[in-house]
């Protein structure tokens, strides 16, 4: 097969196989910035490695691409499924998010690298966070936010410059918004970009500037968001919504607010991806005999039969009342819960006596020490102690230990 070798994704971003989407995401940083065209104006290697980088980033930061990826390799991706030829298909991949997300803290001020300087280009994502219960995680929650966004100003309409006036061409930059310089370096010349420190990269230069925004061209006010979290979110995930970020610049369109969701713990719950954990008493009698224990589940409580003969921290499974998946709410997790022995620890004589009584019969453990007959040990007790009353305990004993 004379097929063009391709590299491994994985190989590409120098991550293992099974990072976590976090890692990946900051292999791929490294690699999109020390890469990326504008850093290496010119340098046919740097834009060949950049666009292998942003290819391997594509499919693993895809939860599904990257399910594909890790069966097929890259088979996966060949003929009709976009990333097949010669070019990359980057739509199928949202990768504006992905670059809004990366180069927005990169280059500061929302502003995003690439082709578009000073036309249009999407605005900075605004992340905050929400702390949300434990149940609301479970079944999903409608939360309203309360934050400061910037809307283009009303009276500029967004160009910062004073009503009648129009902002100008920046001399520095002629519009760039950028400028280039070189150095002379041991390695050769070398070419660097910038942000133009004039115009702050708008390409533009405001003489009169509107009084109703000072010329930034936005006005901040409070605004009530509505955030939809799905049922079955998890700690630390984030819920995107599209158009609620910065403006976009010279008419492109606004970011998107990201709102990670913290979950408070439960007194009863722990979790575990879609699975819930919880621990649960049980007395001895039920423990021994069988019975029914009730269980505390996210659904309300469960009648659950043990069995005759139950260990402590037996840990039981109950099918489909865990967590629902946010792909399909229907398909749930379970809940695992472990039974566990309750020993009383306030008894009545009367409830004692009965114990010393059952404890003659089925073992005799409390006088263990002394029926080992070698005098050693513990305690010099008064030996005849509260006695033993008659000798059927003494067979079943025996059975116990020897049988
Ligand atoms: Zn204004
Ligand atoms: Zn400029």
């Amino acid at each position: 097969m004379a097929q063009e070798q391709k590299r491994d994704y994985y190989e590409v971003l120098g991550v293992a196989k099974g990072a976590s989407e976090d890692d990946i995401k900051k292999a791929y940083r490294v690699l999109a910035k020390k890469y990326h065209p504008d850093m290496n104006p010119g340098d046919a290697s740097a834009a060949e490695k950049f666009k292998e980088a942003s290819e391997a980033y594509a499919v693993l930061s895809d939860p599904e691409k990257r399910r594909q990826y890790d069966q097929f390799g890259h088979a996966a991706f060949d003929g009709a499924g976009g990333f097949g030829g010669g070019g990359f298909d980057f739509s199928g991949a949202d990768f504006g998010d992905i670059f809004g997300d990366i180069f927005g803290d990169f280059f500061g001020g929302g502003r995003r690298s690439g082709a578009s300087r000073n036309g249009p280009a999407k605005g900075a994502n605004i992340r905050t966070s929400v702390r949300i219960t434990f149940m609301e995680a479970v079944f999903g929650v409608e939360k309203e936010l309360e934050l400061t966004l910037k809307d283009p100003c009303p009276k500029c309409k967004g160009t910062g410059a004073k009503p009648g006036t129009t902002p100008e061409t920046c001399t520095k930059c002629g519009g760039k918004g950028q400028v280039v310089f070189t150095q002379q370096s041991f390695f050769g010349t070398v070419r660097n970009v910038q942000t133009c420190p004039e115009c702050g990269g708008s390409g533009k230069m405001i003489k009169a500037k509107c009084d109703n925004c000072r010329g930034t061209g936005y006005v901040a006010s409070r605004k009530k968001i509505q955030v939809s979290i799905p049922a079955g979110i998890d700690n630390g995930q984030s819920v995107r919504i599209r158009d609620k970020g910065e403006p976009g610049i010279n008419g492109g369109p606004r970011g998107d607010l990201l709102v990670e969701v913290i979950i408070a713990d439960h007194p009863i719950f722990q979790r575990d991806g879609y699975n819930i954990y919880s621990a649960v008493p049980m007395s001895y009698a039920v423990a021994a005999l069988g019975g029914t224990v009730l269980i505390d589940t996210v659904d309300g409580k469960v009648a659950f039969d043990v069995k005759a003969g139950t260990q402590t921290d037996t840990r039981v499974r109950l099918r489909g009342k865990g967590v629902p998946s946010l792909r399909d709410r229907n398909v749930r997790g379970d809940h695992y819960v472990t039974l566990i022995v309750q020993v009383p620890d306030k008894l009545s004589k009367e409830a004692k006596d009965l114990l010393k009584q059952f404890d003659e019969m089925t073992g005799n453990s409390l006088k263990a020490a002394e029926n080992a007959g070698d005098g050693g040990g513990f305690g010099d007790g008064d030996g005849n102690g509260p006695g033993r009353p008659g000798g059927s305990g003494g067979k079943k004993k025996k059975k116990g230990f020897f049988g």
